[in-house]
């Protein structure tokens, strides 16, 4: 076994141990996703921490923890339709990819071409065929691709962006960090029409820019 599929193990279990992994599904997509894939050269040889690493742009791949609570919140099955806000280096929309499974799609939307592209390479090098890298801005959802099961921001808004809870199914789920620095992960619920949030707990998020967002 190589030295990285062994660190990708310990670090699975110690996440499963510490609580943030509870679902077979999401710990057999952590062990199939290498992240070192999605981190640049010179960080690769952090991947395995659960630590934030820097992408560019001035932007950050987030903590495995934090994108384990994330999937786990989601109640994510197979076959769901999940818009992503926010691709980064692509490693969080890989894990939901492998959770919806082949007959499931991610959208991501990313508001720097640069990383939009870097996202769509990692993605190809591990081979996801089911997420979709559209560049623009992500608090307009994306009307052509809606309704959505799911939605997930990875940037923190100064609240939950309508048009996300627009473009979401009845029955569905969306998850926001809701904030500008110290950000509190938002649950949000549809249901019959209604719309029910709930705080999951505080969170470090770098801020989504844009018609919803902090701006520039
Ligand atoms: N999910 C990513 C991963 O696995 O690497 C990490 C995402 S990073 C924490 C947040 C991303 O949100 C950045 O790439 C940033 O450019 C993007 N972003 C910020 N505002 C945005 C917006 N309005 N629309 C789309 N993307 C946005």
């Amino acid at each position: 076994m190589k030295q990285s599929e062994l660190d990708r193990e310990r670090l699975v279990k110690q996440l499963k141990n510490r609580g943030y992994i509870s679902s077979q599904m999401l710990e057999k997509a952590m062990l199939s996703i290498p992240r070192e894939k999605f981190i640049p050269e010179n960080l690769k040889s952090f991947a395995y921490l659960d630590n934030p690493l820097e992408i560019g742009e001035g932007q950050t791949i987030s903590a495995p923890s934090m994108i384990a609570i994330m999937c786990e919140a989601l109640n994510l099955k197979p076959k769901l339709k999940v818009l992503e806000v926010g691709a980064g280096s692509g490693y969080h929309a890989a894990l939901v990819a492998r959770m919806v499974g082949d007959e499931g799609q991610v959208y991501s939307i990313e508001r720097i071409a640069r990383l939009a592209d870097f996202a769509r390479k990692n993605l190809e090098k591990v081979g996801i065929k089911n997420v979709t890298v559209v560049e623009g801005d992500g608090s307009l959802g994306l009307l052509q691709h809606a309704p959505f099961d799911r939605f997930y921001v990875t940037c923190a808004a100064p609240k939950v962006p309508s048009h996300l809870v627009e473009q979401l199914v009845d029955g569905g789920r969306g998850l926001v960090p809701v904030g500008k620095y110290l950000s509190e992960l938002t649950l949000v619920i549809k249901k019959r029409g209604k719309v029910v949030q709930k705080n999951l707990g505080g969170c470090v998020f770098v801020p989504l820019i844009g018609m919803d967002g902090f701006g520039e």
